[in-house]
């Protein structure tokens, strides 16, 4: 523990690395103030920025989401007040940096850049959690820590993202799921969709969801239900088989999370998300992203303080998950 009393000596402070250690306000914004670690020995869960939005197919700017997220981020802190899981208790966790890009401006190519930085991640041993970026960046993810065995998901969304072709390319944000289906990598039936709507112009995504088995919870069915209800369903879908979260903060209504490149509105609450994401305790999971904040749209920072908030909500799931792993 750090020495509060006036007698600590002052050389002390300054020779600590550890963010946080310092006032919320100083030092450079890592994720959740934790340690930046260039090194992935002996880190259990990767805190990872992909600042990249080359796969939207219409608003562009979560390039800048990992920054922004990084920043308000710094208003995390550790000991969750209702589970009163403090992640940091239970695993070595590290802001492990940005993807870096040798291809930032060809769509395929930098999704195999981001495959290439998660695979080192996973061969390290540690489970990544992550900020986009738009959700194209989920397919490289999947392809990095998926390759042994597919995963279940739980999917927070306006859109099912299991569209096809658009406008040459199979891999933008409106795809990954169907092409992590169609890869062995994400196991339909084992998939949940949480908050779809707004109208499209074909309806072959949702077809593809329904249609390959996915359980589509639409925001209707979300209201009727009650959140309780979707937590009950979402853990019998999933099961207790290897798991995902993929957290769209487009899955939100905008009113919470304008800051995004394709709002629909009638989404989500943020108590409602977080009263989902607490319900998931106990998942076995493998990892989690939130993506698409896009702070051009983001005057006030609210939407990269809401995804920050949803990411410290699934690190804790996480790092429950992974401590459970290793008992
Ligand atoms: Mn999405
Ligand atoms: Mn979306």
């Amino acid at each position: 523990m750090q020495d509060h009393s006036p007698k600590a000596p002052p050389t002390q402070d300054l020779a600590s690395d550890d963010p946080m250690l310092a006032p919320r306000y100083a030092e450079i914004a890592t994720f959740m103030r934790a340690p930046l670690a260039r090194d992935l020995q002996g880190v259990d869960i990767a805190l990872v920025g992909v600042p990249f939005d080359g796969g939207v197919t219409n608003r562009p700017g979560a390039r800048h989401g990992p920054r922004e997220i990084r920043n308000m981020s710094s208003l995390m802190r550790s000991i969750h007040h209702v589970t009163r899981v403090d992640p940091y208790a239970l695993c070595r966790i590290a802001d492990v940096g940005d993807v870096r890009f040798t291809h930032a401006f060809h769509l395929e190519a930098a999704l195999d850049d981001i495959a290439a930085f998660y695979r080192r991640v996973h061969a390290a041993g540690a489970a990544p959690l992550s900020a986009g970026g738009d959700h194209s960046i989920t397919l490289p993810i999947f392809q990095a820590i998926a390759a042994e065995r597919p995963l279940g998901m739980i999917h927070i969304d306006a859109h099912t993202d299991t569209w096809d072709e658009f406008l040459g390319s199979k891999f933008t944000h409106g795809a990954p799921f169907r092409r992590a289906v169609e890869e062995g990598l994400l196991d339909p039936k084992r998939t949940v969709q949480i908050g779809i709507r707004g109208a499209q112009n074909s309806a072959e995504g949702w077809d593809f969801s329904l249609e390959s088995g996915m359980r589509v919870i639409f925001m209707e069915e979300f209201t009727q239900l009650g959140v309780e209800a979707v937590i009950a369903e979402a853990r019998r879908v999933v099961g207790d088989g290897p798991t995902y979260i993929s957290f769209d903060v487009d899955g939100l209504d905008p009113v919470y999370a304008p800051g995004t490149g394709t709002p629909e509105v009638g989404g989500l609450t943020t108590v409602e998300a977080q009263t989902l994401l607490r319900g998931l305790r106990g998942l076995d999971l493998y990892g989690g992203d939130v993506v698409e904040v896009a702070p051009p749209f983001d005057p006030s920072g609210n939407t990269a303080l809401v995804a920050a908030t949803m990411m410290y909500e699934i690190l804790c799931l996480l790092a429950e998950a992974v401590a459970a792993r290793r008992a």
